[in-house]
């Protein structure tokens, strides 16, 4: 790796992207920005560029690239303007890129996520959905290609701070029990169960803790991230489901512990701050400053924990189903829940449809070997086909 390491952002104008640039710009000696990509929020994109004198820059479609292109042009910059997911995939295995953080939401990021491993890339990894999808292929591409894999997810994050080094010769073989993975239960830990129907976008989008893109938001209130995150700390972890126990800890300070058979427990504490997962990931093994504020544990004072209730979180069981089904269950999982987060976020279906129709769609379709990218994305289609059959059935009704 050179010494000033060249960064690529998939998902540059979202809320980890944006992170990923604070903590870059505090460190222009160690890092220098590559590409950067954007979806929707071209002006965005534009003045991010303008800022970080990206090579590249990749946009959604060939108009909104032309219009780009111009622009930064007539600003003097010499950025290369892709779209599209081959332009995605272009920059993510670029030979010029060392680092390449995965941050784009959704099955979209898969694609440029699995280029950026099979061309061997430092890969951070904040889409999560790529992994849940495609674990075991996603697992053995980082390990033909010797890509170094670094979670961003705060509680994976957390899990691999407190795991030994040699930690992929398995967990039995390091001595450990457990893995707890933190929740801090949404905005709605606490709501009454018959009110949970009538929640709107707006309130399920309000984390008490953290602030984030729409879907993981909505992700967090009905608990389907900490699901996708347990399907994610078996692949990254070699666990078994049965291994990972979730913690609901509503204050957000403990990321997450690891249990081992001598009784101790290791936690990784900090501010509920992306930044320090994104910080510590790039400068791995190393540490740097990452703008968070220390920690004060007197004005915590307190950290309290609960079990789950899945009664009313039952996107937690569905996802616990589906780890424990393997193959293609966890691709359609996401899937169906992609969909459903996206009916509810425009207000055609309610807040407690989303495991109604996810449940619906894994009865449904029948588990099914994953043995490439094909089947996965066959998985996928499959599973939006029939939630769009779910939503045609009952959306609008009553809304
Ligand atoms: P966000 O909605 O704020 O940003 C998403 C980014 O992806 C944007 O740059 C958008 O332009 C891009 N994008 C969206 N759809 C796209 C498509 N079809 N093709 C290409 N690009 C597309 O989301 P976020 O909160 O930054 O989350 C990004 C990822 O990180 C998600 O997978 C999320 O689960 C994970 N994550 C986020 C947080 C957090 O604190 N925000 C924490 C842990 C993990
Ligand atoms: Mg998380």
């Amino acid at each position: 790796m050179s010494p000033l390491q060249r960064v690529t952002v998939l998902g540059a104008t979202g809320s980890i992207g944006r992170s990923t640039l604070d903590v870059l710009a505090r460190h222009p000696q160690r890092y220098q920005v590559f590409a950067l990509s954007g979806f929707t929020r071209l002006a965005e994109l534009e003045a991010l560029c303008l800022l970080h004198r990206p090579s590249y820059a990749v946009t959604a479609d060939s108009a909104s690239a032309r219009h780009l292109q111009g622009a930064l042009h007539s600003a003097g910059l010499t950025t290369r303007v892709l779209f599209g997911s081959d332009g995605l995939c272009e920059v993510a295995a670029h030979p010029q890129t060392d680092t390449v953080m995965a941050a784009i939401v959704g099955a979209a990021g898969l694609a440029p996520t699995l280029a950026a491993v099979t061309a061997g890339k430092r890969i951070l990894l904040a889409n999560k959905e790529a992994l849940v999808m495609s674990g075991a292929l996603f697992m053995q591409a980082v390990r033909k290609s010797g890509s170094v894999l670094l979670p961003i997810d705060s509680e994976h994050n957390a899990i691999f701070q407190c795991l030994p080094g040699d930690y992929s010769r398995g967990l039995g073989p390091v001595g450990v029990r457990r893995i707890l993975l933190t929740a801090s239960g949404g905005p709605f830990r606490e709501t009454p169960l018959a009110e949970l129907s009538a929640v709107t976008p707006g309130q399920a989008c309000a984390h008490p803790n953290w602030s984030m893109g729409r879907k993981i938001s909505v992700d967090s209130a009905s608990m389907m991230n900490k699901g996708l995150e347990l399907i994610e700390a078996c692949w990254l972890f070699d666990a078994r489901p049965s291994q990972v126990e979730v913690v609901i800890h509503p204050q957000s300070v403990i990321h997450s512990l690891v249990d081992y058979v001598d009784g101790s427990v290791l936690a990784q504490l900090g501010n509920p701050d992306m930044r320090t997962p994104i910080a510590h990931a790039l400068a791995w093994p190393e540490r740097i400053d990452s703008g968070v504020a220390a920690l004060d544990l007197f004005k915590v004072a307190r950290l309290d924990f609960q079990p789950p209730d899945e009664q009313r979180f039952p996107c937690l069981s569905l996802s616990r189903q589906a780890a424990e089904a393997g193959n293609s269950a966890p691709a359609m999982l996401n899937a169906a829940n992609e969909v459903a987060v996206e009916a509810f976020l425009a207000q055609r279906i309610r807040f407690t449809d989303i495991p109604l129709l996810i449940a619906d769609v894994l009865n449904r379709e029948q588990t099914l070997k994953v043995e490439s990218l094909d089947d996965v994305m066959a998985a996928d289609q499959r599973a939006r086909a029939a939630a769009g059959l779910w939503l045609n059935r009952y959306a609008d009704q009553g809304m």
